[in-house]
């Protein structure tokens, strides 16, 4: 699913301000954790982002960009203002489209999916015609996260905790919308304590993932830590997995005492198999 995400405003256009906050600050970073999670978290997603940082952009160059690269979806993130009192999440589709419309179907899963985690007042499903949302050739989508204006809803904006459930919600209401696939888990850890035997070699696997570049990522913050790893591919039941190796052991204490100095240096998911 190829999606478009733009965060509102940047450079010279702050947007609404209020409160300390800036709204081109608030768009571009829960922008930033919808990429991150749907890149994470789910096999068939490619993102393209209108800005990654402070840079100014016109609403054609948006548009233009997102039809370009055929967009199946277009996000506008925006923050909301007004009097002190108005509070409050809202989402745009175009006006000009029928009930019938699959963007109709999309807001349906997007505000309920977001509305769930990020503890503002429902304003509703709405429509506009907005240039976002009536030049984009895709289905498109612009949320209104809370009212920079208001003291309850710009002091949630100031956490990162909420920026990333709101960002989370997004990631959930495209992931129903669209059928997004979730990534696999990690292979589960065989037994910590591997059984001691004669001639076995304990090997120590800092990480096995399915994504190459990710095992790659993982040998590399590794070897930035000093501890030597390289990367192996494994075939298990039909499915490669790219094991980030850092040592192998006769000794199953060795092994053990080099496992927790792994784990200690965060990474948690290290683990040992015999051989
Ligand atoms: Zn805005």
């Amino acid at each position: 699913m190829k999606l478009y995400v733009d965060p509102g405003h940047g450079g010279n256009d702050p947007g609404a301000q209020g409160n300390g906050l800036n709204e081109k600050d608030i768009t571009l970073d829960i922008a930033q954790r919808i990429r991150s999670i749907l890149l994470n978290d789910y096999e068939d997603a490619e993102v393209m982002m209108s800005r990654t940082d402070d840079a100014a952009k016109s609403l054609s160059q948006r548009t233009n960009e997102a039809n370009a690269w055929g967009a199946q979806f277009y996000l506008s993130i925006h923050i909301n203002s007004g009097p002190s009192s108005a509070l409050g999440y809202e989402d745009y589709i175009y006006s000009g489209l029928p009930d019938s419309a699959a963007t109709a179907k999309y807001q349906d899963f997007l505000h309920e999916e977001i509305a769930k985690l990020n503890q503002l007042a429902d304003r509703g499903q709405k429509r506009a015609n907005f240039h976002v949302l009536r030049e984009s050739a895709m289905p498109a989508l612009l949320s209104e996260n809370g009212f920079i204006s208001n003291a309850h809803d710009s002091e949630l904006m100031k956490q990162p905790s909420w920026r990333q459930n709101v960002a989370q919600g997004h990631a959930n209401g495209l992931a129903r919308a669209f059928g997004l696939s979730r990534k696999a888990a990690p292979a589960p850890a065989p037994a910590p304590n591997p059984a001691p035997g004669p001639g076995k070699l304990y090997k120590l696997i800092a990480g096995s993932f399915t994504s190459i570049e990710n095992a790659n990522n993982r040998a590399a913050s590794l070897h930035s830590q000093g501890i030597e790893a390289f990367v192996k591919a494994v075939t298990i039941s039909g499915k490669t997995w790219y094991r980030v190796q850092a040592g192998a052991f006769s000794s199953p204490e060795n092994a053990q005492a080099h496992l927790g100095q792994i784990r200690q240096a965060g990474y948690s998911d290290a683990f040992l198999i015999a051989e």
